[in-house]
Formats: C-alpha cells, structure tokens, sequence
C-alpha cells in the first residue's frame, strides 16, 4: 500500500542518514589520526619456500582509534582514497617503513613491501616523497618493495603508468602485482611492466590443493611467471599442504598465517636473528 512505501521510505532515509553521521565520524577521527601521527603498520614475513627462511616483510597499516577501536585497513584506505586524504596516508605509510628500516639496519637486512594505492601512484608528486623519504632516512632502494594491484591498467592511462613503473624500477626498488588473477590486466601488457613479482591471490590458495580449478589456475600463473622471469609470492598460506603444494611447484615465496601473522615492529627483531639467511 501507499502507506507501507512511505514508511519503506522513511526507513531508507534513516539508514541512509546513519550511515553517513557514521562516516563523517570516521572522517573526523582519520583526520585526527593523521595530523597525531597515529596510525601504526605490522609485519608479516615472507618465507622463502625452498630453504625456510625469512626473505621479506610486508607492511600492513593498523589503526586503533581510542573512540572507533581496532578500524580494518580494508575500511581505511577506500576511505581515505573517497576523501583525498591517501597521499597524506600513504606518505605516513613510507616514512614509518623507513624509519622502521633505518632501526632494523643493524639486523639482517630484508626487503619491506609497502602496499601503495593507485591514486598514489598517479600523483606527480610521488616519485619526490619516495626520494625524500629513502634519503632522509638513508634507505638502499633494494630495501623497499611496492605492491600495486591490477587495477592501475587503466589502459588510457598505460604510458604514463608504464612511465611511473620505470622510474620506480630504475632506481632499484622492486615491484610487484598484488591479488594477481583478479583484476583484468591483459596478459600482453604484463610482458612489458618493469616488476619483479606476481603475488597469487589468498582466493586460489585458500583452496590448494584439493580443488582442481584452482591447482590449475596457480599451475598456470606458476608457468607463466616463470617464462616471463617472474617470481611468485603466494598469499594467505594458512596450511601445510598448501605450503607443500606451492613448493612442489617450485613457487619462491609464500606468507601466510602458517607462517606467521602480521606482527608488530618489537617482534621482528626475532624473526630477523633467528630466521634470515
Ligand atoms: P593485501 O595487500 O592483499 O594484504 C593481505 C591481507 O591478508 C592482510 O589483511 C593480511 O593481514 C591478511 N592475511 C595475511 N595472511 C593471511 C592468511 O593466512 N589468511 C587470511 N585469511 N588472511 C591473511 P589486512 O592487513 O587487513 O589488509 C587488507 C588490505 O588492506 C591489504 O590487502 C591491502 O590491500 C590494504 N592495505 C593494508 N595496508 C595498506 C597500506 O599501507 N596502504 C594501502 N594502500 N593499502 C593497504
Ligand atoms: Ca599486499
Ligand atoms: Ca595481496
Ligand atoms: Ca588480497
């Protein structure tokens, strides 16, 4: 009935207003997050899969807000992508990593991969602040890893991109293709970026190696990788037959709860002395 839509109406409206009174609060406080230096990132290592040990870290960010709690980094970087506010966050990300490095250099010394959003990567000034951040803290380029995702083929924007990853390889810091196999790159263009390494998504991992269409689909990125000179890091290893599996197949590295959760800057010392080559 009439009345019945209304109401229908009324209820949409009202969740719609809830919905945005809770972002403008998210809003406030990642404001407040940023301009307090609050943010924080964990660690989580990559193993090599051949010999055990540790071969790399990943930085992942961590928010604990006093008002909002434990905030999911999956909730915090599309919102401050929808804000503007990502280069600000992403420039906190880099400078947190390089200072970590910085104190960590007297330990073994292993890369860092640091997550980068696309809308980082199309800003002119990006190449500026990753200068600025490895000298300032006086980083070996060969010490930072980005990790960008598929969604950067945007293929209008293909030769400044192409551009941008070229500037970013020449000075000897790796590249890699994060969440491979669910984006829509075109295999042709993936022949001609400057990286160093696919990382196969946790989707086709988590069912390693029981499920047929997803042994297939790894086999396959494992195959390529491997006649493009590519390495492969396989995420979201939570098992030991999916560590057993992607070994077998001669994949190089793996990160994954079976190895390690993230973990926070004071624990990684440890895994340092204990577990680098
Ligand atoms: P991602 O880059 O694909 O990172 C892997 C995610 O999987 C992380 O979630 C990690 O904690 C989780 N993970 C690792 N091993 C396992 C496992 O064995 N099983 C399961 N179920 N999960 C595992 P997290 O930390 O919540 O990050 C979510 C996403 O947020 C990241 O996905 C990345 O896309 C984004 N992100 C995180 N930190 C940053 C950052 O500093 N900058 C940007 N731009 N994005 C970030
Ligand atoms: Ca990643
Ligand atoms: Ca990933
Ligand atoms: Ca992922």
């Amino acid at each position: 009935s009439k009345e019945l839509g209304r109401n229908k109406f009324r209820f949409y409206n009202s969740e719609m207003s809830e919905r945005t009174r809770q972002e403008m609060r998210l809003e406030e406080r990642l404001h407040h997050a940023l301009a307090k230096g609050a943010l924080n990132l964990h660690y989580q290592p990559k193993i090599n899969l051949a010999s055990g040990c540790l071969e790399g870290l990943e930085a992942l960010l961590r928010w604990h807000d006093d008002e909002l709690g434990q905030v999911s980094p999956a909730e915090v970087i599309p919102l401050a992508e929808r804000l503007g506010l990502i280069e600000t966050l992403g420039t906190q990300v880099l400078e947190m990593v390089c200072a970590q490095l910085q104190k960590w250099q007297h330990l073994a010394r292993v890369p860092v991969a640091v997550n980068l959003s696309v809308l980082q990567l199309q800003s002119e000034h990006f190449l500026r602040v990753l200068d600025h951040c490895l000298s300032r803290y006086q980083i070996a380029p060969e010490l930072i890893e980005l990790e960008i995702t598929e969604s950067f083929f945007i293929p209008e924007r293909a030769e400044a991109m192409l551009a941008m990853l070229e500037a970013i390889r020449s000075r000897g810091i790796r590249l890699s293709i994060d969440d491979f196999g669910t984006g829509y790159s075109s295999l042709a263009y993936l022949r001609k970026l400057p990286i160093n390494a696919l990382k196969l998504d946790r989707s086709f991992v988590q069912n390693l190696p029981g499920s047929q269409g997803e042994v297939e689909i790894s086999l396959a990125v494992l195959g390529m990788a491997r006649g493009l000179g590519l390495e492969v890091i396989a995420e979201g290893v939570e098992t030991a037959a999916q560590a057993e599996f992607l070994a077998k197949h001669h994949c190089q590295q793996a990160q994954g709860f079976y190895f390690s959760r993230p973990l926070p800057a004071d624990a990684v010392p440890r895994w340092l002395e204990i577990n680098a080559p």
